[in-house]
């Protein structure tokens, strides 16, 4: 993503979150720019510990935007519910799909084209709902984990 393009991004989002009620602060633009420009979803640790937000932005206020954020639509929360969550940003406009190891609870973005746009359309088409929308998470044993279990 260009600079310029996640400023508009980053802009986009603050009014989302303001359009929902949220102060605009130091902690909500640092979380939201982190999620941003980061390859992979986070968790609410890794988070409070990037060099963006350590000593700058109190931990426990950073845990509860978090919470607030996914409440409000603005971030997803995926992974294992047994481990921490990862938080990653909901465009508006596109979205990821991604696969979960149940064994290290790591977690990749499906690098493919989203497997499920035709049945979202025939879905739309049989059910008469408009601006379907869907969330999907694969689970399974990544390839590090399956090498290690066949010794
Ligand atoms: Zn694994
Ligand atoms: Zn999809």
């Amino acid at each position: 993503m260009s600079e310029s393009c996640s400023k508009k991004t980053l802009a986009e989002l603050v009014d989302r979150c303001r359009s929902v009620g949220m102060r605009r602060t130091q902690a909500l633009e640092s979380v939201l720019n982190l999620l941003l420009n980061s390859e992979s979803p986070m968790t609410a640790g890794e988070i409070v510990e990037a060099p963006a937000l350590k000593g700058h932005c109190d931990p426990a206020t950073v845990y509860r935007l978090l919470v607030r954020l996914e409440e409000n639509g603005i971030l997803r929360r995926l992974g294992l519910r047994d481990r921490a969550a990862h938080y990653t940003i909901r465009h508006a406009h596109h979205h990821d799909d991604y696969i979960v190891c149940t064994k290290c609870g790591s977690i990749e973005e499906l690098e493919m084209e989203c497997p499920v746009e035709a049945l979202e359309a025939e879905i739309a088409k049989k059910s008469g709902f408009t601006h379907l929308d869907h969330e999907l998470e694969f689970f399974g044993v990544c390839p590090s984990c399956t090498a290690s279990d066949s010794h």
